[in-house]
């Protein structure tokens, strides 16, 4: 266990744009935030190549180039920025206790929780290839799908995000092929209507992925096996986007916040950052599975940090609202 406790006004976990914007807005409100990095420093956008749809960038910037960005805007502030990983948290109390990589510990008076959510892959060797390589492999459609306009891209998957992103890559491409691994879709039936009834959206039932065909830098097709006859065919596609579901990174919450069954975080007060817990506030995809875009995570972090300070004040009278946020 530690030898010293370290105290902090504002810790921040999770470096994604929510994590960022709250950092910001916190430091110029003079709450010293301490920013946990996590194991993937700038969360979900360092696996996205071009970010054409966050405002302020008309020519577009790439998502790692966009991180960094936030985190000198954050540092230019004051914020801390720190490596590391938050492995356990007690929220019983009324001092919000934090372990950093199982042995550091800090009591927080508040705490932002940017943890985000991760996008759930189907985990093929060639599909993670061309992940990493950025080369045709995506789980965000809404962020992705231009770069395949007039192009025929395939989608994993059969719930309402599947859906959803189909019929937004329909409107984008000239083909796309959907496969769904059971006999039936398991999206809503006005979203099951919708995409049987848009003209280039094949469905394919019973067909798995096998491989993500590709030249070694690009996908370039993918072979599918109909998981009932045992038949293989490669289907030509210069994109692949899996959509078979987020997991919200809150594990280290469960029994101290509520979640909903997926384990999203609830916020107490619909329309703020409050969670069930005084002093805990939420921002980004950790409680989010509608929206989960990067202009989205960044504005809840911005009331995240309002939220935490308006706290802060009603609990200290010496500590004062700032006035450089409302600027
Ligand atoms: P879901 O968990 O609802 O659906 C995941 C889908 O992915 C399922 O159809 C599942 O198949 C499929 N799947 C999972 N693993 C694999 C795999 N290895 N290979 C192939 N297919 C796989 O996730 P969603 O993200 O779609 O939705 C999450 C929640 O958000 C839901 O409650 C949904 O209703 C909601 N939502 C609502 C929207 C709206 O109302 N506009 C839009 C988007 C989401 P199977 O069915 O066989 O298990």
């Amino acid at each position: 266990m530690s030898d010293t406790i370290e105290h902090v006004k504002c810790l921040i976990i999770g470096s994604g744009p929510a994590g960022y914007t709250a950092a910001i807005y916190a430091a110029r409100a003079n709450m010293h935030p301490v920013l946990y990095q996590g194991t993937q420093p700038g969360g979900q956008l360092t696996t996205t190549n071009d970010v054409e749809n966050f405002p302020g960038y008309p020519d577009g910037v790439t998502g790692p180039e966009m991180m960094i960005q936030l985190q000198n805007q954050a540092t230019r502030f004051g914020s801390d920025v720190r490596d590391g990983w938050i492995t356990k948290v007690d929220f019983s109390g009324d001092v919000h206790k934090v372990w950093v990589n199982e042995t550091k510990e800090i009591h927080c008076e508040t705490v932002i929780i940017s943890t985000g959510a991760s996008a759930k892959y189907l985990g093929l060797d060639s599909e993670q290839k061309y992940l990493k390589l950025g080369g045709g492999v995506s789980a965000c459609a809404v962020c992705d799908g231009f770069f395949y306009r007039n192009q025929e891209v395939v989608l994993v998957g059969a719930g309402d995000s599947a859906a959803e992103e189909a019929h937004y890559l329909s409107k984008l491409c000239k083909k796309v092929t959907m496969l769904v691994r059971r006999d039936e879709f398991r999206a809503s039936q006005i979203m099951q209507a919708r995409v049987k009834n848009t003209e280039n959206i094949e469905i394919l039932f019973n067909t798995e992925t096998e491989e993500v065909l590709g030249d070694g830098q690009v996908v370039t097709g993918v072979r599918v096996v109909n998981n009932q006859t045992k038949e293989k065919h490669d289907i030509p596609a210069t994109g692949f986007f899996v959509a078979i579901g987020h997991k919200p990174n809150t594990d280290i919450f469960k029994g101290f916040l509520d979640l909903d069954e997926t384990g999203y975080i609830i916020n107490s007060e619909p329309g703020t950052s409050k969670t069930n817990i005084e002093g805990v506030f939420v921002s980004g995809d950790a409680a989010d599975h509608v929206y989960r875009q990067a202009i989205t995570a960044a504005g809840t972090g911005c009331m995240a940090a309002l939220d935490a300070e308006r706290y802060l004040a009603a609990k200290d009278s010496s500590f004062e609202v700032s006035t450089s946020n409302y600027n």
